[in-house]
């Protein structure tokens, strides 16, 4: 397997932001739950929030278009899949996306970035494709609170709402944790600040992902969005996030500079080039 230089993901290592791009492949549409801030409607203009894309890709689409991207823009360090729903309620299509990946840029680095609900029978397979960094949205360990944030999560063909739904999803994402770090792969834990729901308990996620060895939280503020049951709750400001960052950072590193990009984002990540290739993606999902 090529070795690759895994401090170049302009996420995981600011200071590579500036010269290392990212390109998110659209080719994970559905989502095994629901988050309450979720809205995941296709749309191709500039929009930048997660979920959003202009158009979904199967796997061959998505390793013709990195062909194109990559022509367009070579600063691009990092493939990574995001959605529009979870790469692990969309296995087949994540784990052949990278198998592709693999075979024709082996000197990218790979990235998946789930909510954790399904990702654990595919452990062995992220490391043995070369996935180096993986993010889990985790916004809540006590399911209490969780069942605030989350109106179902599916299990199979089981779908659980409230506390126990939420304690089954809180224990998968743990255990993703522990079982990423054990095959050495570099764990973010990505915590949505909703106010009034998890700004008080969002130091605890940190502490415990922490003790599991996650290696950097980055807490994003939430965006509101319409049509969803958090619609209507403030967008935290500097002055919420803030202190709740250097308050968490006494146990996990923080990170400090993320875009909220959308599901097919491309380029740096202070430029952000998913407008101008929108016409390509949606030529590729042809
Ligand atoms: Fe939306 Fe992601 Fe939550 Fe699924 S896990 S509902 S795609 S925010
Ligand atoms: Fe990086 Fe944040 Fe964008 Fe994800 S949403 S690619 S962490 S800047």
């Amino acid at each position: 397997m090529t070795v690759k230089d895994t401090t170049k993901h302009p996420c995981f290592n600011k200071s590579t932001a500036g010269s290392c791009g990212r390109v998110h492949l659209p080719v994970a549409p559905k989502c095994n739950i629901q988050c309450n801030y979720c809205n995941r409607k296709y749309d191709c203009v500039n929009e930048s929030r997660p979920g959003v894309t202009s158009g979904v890709l199967k796997p061959f689409q998505a390793a013709e278009y990195m062909d194109k991207v990559l022509a367009r823009e070579p600063r691009i360090t990092v493939a990574g899949i995001a959605g529009p729903g979870d790469p692990f309620a969309n296995p087949a299509e994540t784990l052949e996306t990278m198998r592709l990946l693999n075979e024709r840029h082996p000197e990218l680095l790979f990235c998946l970035s789930s909510n954790g609900m399904g990702i654990l029978p595919y452990l062995d397979d992220i490391a043995a494709l070369g996935v180096s960094h993986v993010t889990i949205t985790i916004s809540a360990v006590d399911p209490a609170i969780g069942a605030k944030i989350y109106a179902w999560v599916k299990d199979g063909n089981v779908v659980y709402r409230g506390e126990k739904g939420a304690e089954i999803l809180l224990d998968r994402q743990l255990a993703a944790i522990k079982g990423l770090k054990e095959r050495g792969i570099t764990v973010k834990v990505n915590s949505i600040v909703i106010p009034g729901v998890n700004d008080e308990h969002i130091v605890e996620v940190a502490k415990v992902c922490a003790s599991l060895g996650a290696d950097i939280q980055n807490m994003i503020p939430l965006k509101p969005t319409a049509d969803t049951p958090f619609a209507k709750v403030p967008e935290p400001g500097r002055e919420t996030v803030l202190p709740l960052r250097k308050e968490a950072g006494a146990f996990i590193e923080q990170m400090t500079h993320c875009k909220r990009c959308r599901a097919d984002a491309v380029g740096l990540l202070g430029d952000d080039q998913s407008a101008a290739l929108c016409g390509t993606l949606q030529a590729c999902s042809k």
